[in-house]
């Protein structure tokens, strides 16, 4: 276990995971009904982008700086505002009792923005399997009730608390990319967490840079019989295999049916947003259903 995504915090693969959760996680809550969101790898909740990994790489610089410096559409405000409004009040909370009053020095991962996007209602289970950042990441969390930080492999976790209680909600797979057969395994356990819980939201992140990888990927998913399966794609360039990342796609099953309009309008400001050169895209395709 190498990876450790403070590297990679806030960079173009997680302005669009980070986005598109926190447009589901809005769907959720406009019922009142309770809902959980299962975070399988989790990370450590919260990035500090002047220090350490995150400083070294400056991958953010291209993600979220560009994201908070653009000026943004009123329509595009709106849609962003569930995420932008929890990174600005993260680094403004950090503000009054840190050092450096920058405006963007902490970037919150997927648990800490799922927490935030909350009511007293709904709970968050978030397992993550590396020791340290595992540690961090219940540090972060100590006490608080509506949320469960778990020293746990992610996977053994889909099929643990697949389906939760509550019978509503999230389940958010964003695994390292570490092993070669990595999209063979996180296809197989998603088609059986979905066979266990057909009317859970699921969305699962993934580099795109080889192609023919994807491509057999959403293929595995087709076969495995999900019903109602979308996939956002977004390039800031040309993908290669041998090259940095510069795409990223998210697979979302059964999506809020609002979802589909809402990326329509955000992916085009987006991709111009992040846009690095030739072949600068996003696109939505329908695997499944609808
Ligand atoms: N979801 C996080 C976010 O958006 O802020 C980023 C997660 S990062 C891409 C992947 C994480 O999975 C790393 O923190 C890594 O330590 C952890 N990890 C690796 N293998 C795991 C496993 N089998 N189960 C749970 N976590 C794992």
């Amino acid at each position: 276990m190498n990876y450790r995504h403070a590297f990679h915090a806030g960079n173009i693969g997680d302005v669009l995971k980070h986005a598109v959760l926190a447009r589901i996680l809005t769907y959720l809550k406009a019922k009142p009904a309770a809902f959980r969101v299962i975070d399988t790898h989790a990370g450590i909740g919260r990035y500090d982008l002047l220090e350490g990994e995150a400083r070294r790489t400056g991958e953010w610089q291209a993600g979220i700086a560009r994201v908070l410096e653009t000026p943004r559409p009123a329509a595009i405000a709106e849609l962003l505002a569930p995420w932008l409004d929890v990174v600005a009040a993260l680094n403004a909370e950090a503000g009054e009792t840190a050092a450096s009053d920058a405006p963007l020095r902490f970037y919150p991962g997927s648990p800490l923005l799922t927490r935030r996007l909350l009511r007293k209602q709904d709970r968050l289970t978030a397992t993550e399997l590396h020791p340290s950042d595992h540690a961090t990441l219940a540090t972060l969390f100590a006490g608080d009730r509506q949320v469960k930080a778990i020293a746990l492999d992610g996977w053994l976790a889909l099929g643990s608390f697949v389906p939760p209680k509550e019978r509503r909600g999230l389940v958010l797979i964003d695994p390292p990319f570490e092993a070669t057969d990595e999209f063979d395994t996180l296809a197989a356990r998603l088609v059986k967490a979905w066979r266990r819980w057909p009317t859970g939201v699921y969305a699962v992140w993934y580099p795109i840079k080889d192609r023919k990888q994807v491509n057999r990927f959403y293929q595995r998913l087709r076969e495995g019989g999900l019903a109602k399966v979308m996939a956002v794609e977004h390039f800031a360039g040309s993908a290669h295999p041998d090259r940095p990342m510069m795409g990223s796609g998210l697979v979302i099953v059964n999506p809020p049916y609002v979802l589909r309009d809402e990326l329509q309008i955000l992916l085009p400001w987006l991709t111009d947003t992040l846009a690095q050169g030739p072949g600068a895209d996003w696109r939505l395709i329908d695997l499944a259903g609808e």
